[in-house]
């Protein structure tokens, strides 16, 4: 199966680093005008790197602006800025709760809002949000985090009901786990405890990622909307 895109204006939030930067360069293997925001570093070859703080409207306008000039209206935004500040419930100050919601949730309500003027003008526009297994799974240690990421669900679901009969289709897409600097942090022990409840038997790598993206902004995906693709080896199946 090929699969068809028109080339598309495309930005990506946090695309110096991780799965951002694989995104970045799937989407310019296709022949997309690819952005990217950092906050240090770069994206790839052939991107744009824009600087923008997901916390900060301000910025991310300006950002957006800058793209728009560069490369023309953004058409697909992919919000993958995301961090974490993992400890017990117990132990989570407000600071690690918020920030990880601000970040995470308010980074794409505040990239997708900027995003959605153009694509309405357009009446075309691919939102893609990077969740998280953990959104709809669960994890110790990780209320705020995977607070953040389910709520990506209900805010593309919502998205779709408002947008969805201007041409804009907005989707979730959940990593597993996956090889980056996050995870190569894991203690070997660890790691292989996590790897046992994976029925594919490894993690994923950024690259397989990527591919679900593109291809949720490519032409063939026009009529999914509201879904939550899981890119995780099985590990959430049934969440
Ligand atoms: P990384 O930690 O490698 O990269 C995170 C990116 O987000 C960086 O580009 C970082 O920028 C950017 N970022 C973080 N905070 C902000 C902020 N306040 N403003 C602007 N940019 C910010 O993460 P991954 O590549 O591993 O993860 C990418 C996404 O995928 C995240 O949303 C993560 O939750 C999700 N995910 C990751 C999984 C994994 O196994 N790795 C599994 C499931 C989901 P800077 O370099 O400037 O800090």
């Amino acid at each position: 199966m090929t699969t068809t895109s028109t080339p598309r204006t495309v930005l990506i939030t946090g695309g110096n680093r991780g799965i951002g930067y694989a995104i970045a360069e799937e989407f310019l293997a296709q022949g997309h005008r690819v952005a990217v925001t950092a906050r240090s570093g770069e994206g790839p070859a052939g991107s744009l790197t824009v600087r923008a703080e997901m916390t900060d409207s301000a910025s991310i306008d300006a950002a957006f602006t800058e793209v728009e000039t560069a490369l023309g209206p953004v058409e697909v935004v992919v919000a993958n800025a995301g961090i974490t500040r993992d400890t017990l419930l117990m132990r989570m100050s407000e600071d690690d709760f918020t920030d990880v919601i601000d970040t995470n949730l308010g980074g794409a309500f505040r990239v997708v809002k900027r995003a959605s003027k153009g694509m309405l003008k357009a009446r075309f526009g691919r939102v893609v949000l990077i969740s998280s297994v953990v959104g709809l799974y669960g994890s110790a240690g990780q209320v705020n985090y995977s607070a953040s990421k389910s709520a990506l669900v209900g805010f593309a679901r919502s998205l779709t009901r408002e947008l969805g009969a201007r041409g804009i289709t907005a989707n979730v897409v959940a990593p597993g786990f996956i090889e980056t600097d996050m995870t190569a942090e894991l203690p070997e022990a660890q790691q292989a405890e996590y790897k046992k409840n994976i029925p594919a038997g490894r993690y994923g790598s950024a690259a397989e990622v990527a591919k679900a993206v593109t291809w949720l902004a490519s032409d063939d995906a026009a009529y999914i909307s509201g879904a939550v693709i899981p890119v995780d080896g099985g590990l959430g199946m049934g969440h």
